[in-house]
């Protein structure tokens, strides 16, 4: 596409293709984590039995959800946290695997698209969905990431099924309002949970091979905020990690709510949009409305040589709708400059 219009420009004018596909990888990216949750369950319901017996509440049966009773029992007599503890790890165990597959192939006349843009696949005589693309325009093969829906017509599929080889039908690209906005001087923060990622991969991907991470010669801090339960759940964690150490100007904080259930994860805990306000400069701490000043006097986890300065900020945030609406919430509470907020919701 030519180079000298803006992305949304190049959006409105890809032209939408039907054609055919052949998936040439279908991986979890998640793990099978049955016997280290299994191991945790039984530790916590050691844990109840023993608070338990010293609160005089008996003896704990085998069953894993008659042990939530005893834990809510506990609550303001042992640890507070043992029911949420509980409830965590069994809707862990209870979780199919796999729950989040990469899923590539190769398109019979490839695609035109820009970064955020998004396809909708036919797979297997189902009904059509939308996901987003996750690989960068360079890629000759088209990649998306898929977490399983339990229930849902597609995604059940899609995560047990799909296999190398399979035929896809494919149309798009769709979407010219979630691209990124002309190149400038300002710094970009991504804010995403689970695959809500998918198109923030793809736009890191292309900022960083095409050198719009810097602009006139000096960079721009590109920061991305990646929410999830489970570390595992996190896609391309890894690919974000190499990228942070090897690019001073790439800041990736994952924030995971349950890890520490399992392993001693000591990284941000809390919501995505409470952690990115640790990451603000001090201006911009100054300024909060109250509600927000608490979250934002924390300590950071991670290690970043750098600040958020709203002020200078374009954001982009993409997930299911009460999370997007969240973190709306808090950049509008930051004041960033009119129209460069966007916003992609899954509903
Ligand atoms: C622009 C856009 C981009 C998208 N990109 C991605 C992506 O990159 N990766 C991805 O995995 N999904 C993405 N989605 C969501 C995707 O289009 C499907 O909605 C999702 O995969 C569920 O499909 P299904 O057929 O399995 O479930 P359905 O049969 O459609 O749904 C079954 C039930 O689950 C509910 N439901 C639907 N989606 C979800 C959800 N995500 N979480 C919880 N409940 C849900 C439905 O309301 C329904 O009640 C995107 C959606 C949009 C609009």
């Amino acid at each position: 596409m030519p180079p000298d219009r803006s992305p949304r420009e190049q959006a409105e004018a890809a032209e939408i293709v039907d054609q055919g596909a052949t998936i040439t990888a279908a991986e979890p990216m998640d793990h099978n984590r049955t016997g280290e949750v299994d191991a945790a369950v039984a530790a916590l319901r050691d844990r109840i039995a023993d608070h338990a017996a010293i609160a005089g509440l008996g003896t704990v049966s085998e069953e894993p959800r008659a042990w939530r009773a005893v834990a809510d029992d506990l609550a303001d007599r042992g640890p507070a946290d043992l029911a949420d503890r509980l409830d965590a790890l069994v809707g862990r165990v209870e979780q199919p695997y796999p729950s989040l597959v990469r899923l590539r192939f190769r398109l019979e006349e490839g695609l035109d698209f820009v970064p955020g843009q998004y396809v909708r696949i036919s797979y297997a005589g189902e009904e059509p969905r939308v996901y987003s693309i996750a690989s960068p325009p360079s890629d000759e093969e088209l990649e998306l990431c898929i977490r399983r829906v339990p229930g849902g017509e597609l995604t059940p599929d899609l995560c047990d099924r799909a296999s190398v080889g399979d035929e896809l039908f494919v149309r798009g690209p769709f979407g010219d309002e979630f691209t990124l906005q002309a190149p400038s001087d300002r710094d970009l923060v991504f804010v995403a949970t689970g695959t809500g990622v998918a198109p923030f991969k793809s736009m890191v991907d292309h900022l960083f091979e095409t050198g719009l991470d810097e602009f006139e010669g000096g960079p721009r801090q590109v920061w991305l905020f990646l929410g999830s339960g489970w570390a595992d759940h996190l896609p391309y964690r890894e690919a974000f990690r190499e990228l942070a150490e090897t690019r001073d100007n790439f800041h990736f904080v994952p924030t995971l709510s349950r890890e520490s259930f399992l392993t001693n994860w000591a990284g941000e805990t809390d919501y995505v949009q409470r952690t990115l306000l640790k990451y603000l400069d001090s201006d911009a701490v100054d300024a909060l409305p109250d509600p927000y000043a608490e979250s934002a006097a924390a300590e950071p986890a991670v290690d970043v040589d750098a600040r958020i300065d709203p002020g200078r900020t374009e954001a982009y945030v993409c997930g299911l709708g009460a999370m997007a609406d969240g973190v709306v919430e808090v950049l509008e509470a930051l004041d960033l400059p009119e129209g460069l907020v966007r916003v992609e919701s899954y509903g």
